[in-house]
């Protein structure tokens, strides 16, 4: 098993994530572009840059807080 440092620990959206107050920076697992939101309350979000439909829960968060 190869050890990957240096690569950010990946998660992703879900119920318990929160935006807090200066926004949290999701990105597309489509398009790997960042956004940043300031709530969670939908379902899915377009991304505006590959314009997919993306489901809250496929979102991808690399940095807490
Ligand atoms: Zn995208």
């Amino acid at each position: 098993m190869t050890k990957q440092l240096f690569k950010p620990k990946k998660q992703f959206v879900n119920r318990y994530t929160r935006a807090g107050k200066s926004g949290k920076q999701i990105t597309c697992p489509k398009c790997s572009s960042t956004w940043t939101v300031f709530h969670f309350s939908w379902y899915s979000l377009t991304c505006q840059s590959c314009l997919e439909d993306i489901n809250k829960s496929e979102w991808e968060i690399y940095c807490d807080n």
